[in-house]
């Protein structure tokens, strides 16, 4: 029982026969998360779709075992799956409703209208939902860019994430990429024992340099304006040549140099999107976003 004022949904409600949903929210993310955790405590019927197995998006997908420290509420930090996984129970104990390992293709306007309003028609990969409202939260759908010359190895050892490895012992992990997700992995293996080179193609690091002082503080080596030209497994490792040919063998190798999106729905419903596939948002929404996340999802939803 909340001991503030919420619409609760009623638990004997029979979701799998609506005949139309409130709002359907594209995206588990933290962003969809949260919107969904707004209109649902406002009694409305709430759909969450998403293409991946599971929620949390990029928290959960990127940086699992990383301690996120600017999340209000969270004064000693919560890692990425523990948020995912607190607001999903949460959603859930909400009574927001979940498809997986579903993915939006199109939204249309229909013809018949409820509450005053017309419905749209949501299509997905596997299925048809009417609504009254749609919130796109898909920030990015991440599939990892591949580097050729490691994945050709074929080995469980090269990872496109962050691995949630506990220790590493002193192994040496070999990361290849010069930006924020990177340089954040660089210092997530070096807090845990590794010892940690860093491959950046370009002359200097694009990621933040208070990171890169991190890495030089806890004894990483990044090595700029390199890249990795040969690859093969020998004895457990991964042995590296590297375009000044220096060679290094590591137990683990954790790609991340960008990723790849879904553009193409997106081209579809005609939203602008920004170079990295990502959608592009207005001033107002940007600094909104920025300002707080959950926020610019209850404006977005004010109006149901
Ligand atoms: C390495 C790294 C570290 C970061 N560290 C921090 C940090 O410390 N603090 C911080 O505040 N932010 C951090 N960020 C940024 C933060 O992760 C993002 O701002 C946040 O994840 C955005 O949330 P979102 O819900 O909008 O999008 P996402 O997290 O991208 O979630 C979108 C979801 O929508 C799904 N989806 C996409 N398209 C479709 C579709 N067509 N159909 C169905 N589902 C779809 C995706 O699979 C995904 O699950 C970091 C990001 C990275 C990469």
């Amino acid at each position: 029982m909340a001991d503030f004022k919420v619409t609760q949904l009623d638990p004997q409600t029979d979701f799998d026969n609506l005949k139309y949903w409130d709002v359907v929210i594209i995206g588990a993310g933290p962003g969809g998360l949260a919107a969904s955790l707004t209109t649902a405590h406002r009694g409305l019927t709430t759909l969450v779709i998403e293409a991946k197995s599971e929620p949390g998006g990029q928290p959960q997908f990127l940086y699992a075992d990383k301690k996120i420290v600017d999340i209000p509420g969270f004064p000693d930090g919560i890692t990425g799956h523990e948020l995912s996984e607190r607001t999903f129970r949460q959603a859930t104990d909400a009574l927001v409703q979940f498809r997986f390992e579903e993915e939006l293709v199109e939204i249309h306007d229909t013809q018949e209208a409820e509450k005053e309003e017309l419905l749209k028609k949501v299509v997905t990969s596997k299925g048809e939902y009417l609504c009254r409202k749609v919130i796109l939260a898909c920030g990015l759908l991440h599939y990892p860019r591949k580097l050729a010359v490691l994945d050709a190895l074929e080995s469980r050892k090269v990872y496109y994430k962050v691995p949630r490895v506990n220790d590493y012992h002193g192994e040496h992990v070999l990361i290849v990429g010069g930006g924020d997700s990177a340089l954040d992995a660089a210092v997530m293996a070096l807090q845990r024992n590794a010892k940690v080179d860093v491959i950046i193609r370009e002359e200097s690091p694009v990621g933040k340099a208070d990171t890169v002082g991190r890495i030089q503080e806890l004894g990483g080596t990044i090595r700029t304006a390199a890249e990795v030209t040969e690859a093969k497994s020998q004895d457990g490792q991964i042995v590296s040549t590297l375009s000044d040919g220096t060679v290094l063998a590591s137990e683990v190798a954790i790609v991340q140099i960008g990723f790849l999106s879904a553009k193409e729905t997106f081209e579809r419903l005609a939203i602008r999107l920004n170079e990295d596939g990502s959608i592009a948002s207005t001033p107002t929404l940007k600094r909104l976003a920025e300002a707080s996340l959950p926020l610019a999802m209850c404006m977005a939803t004010s109006n149901l």
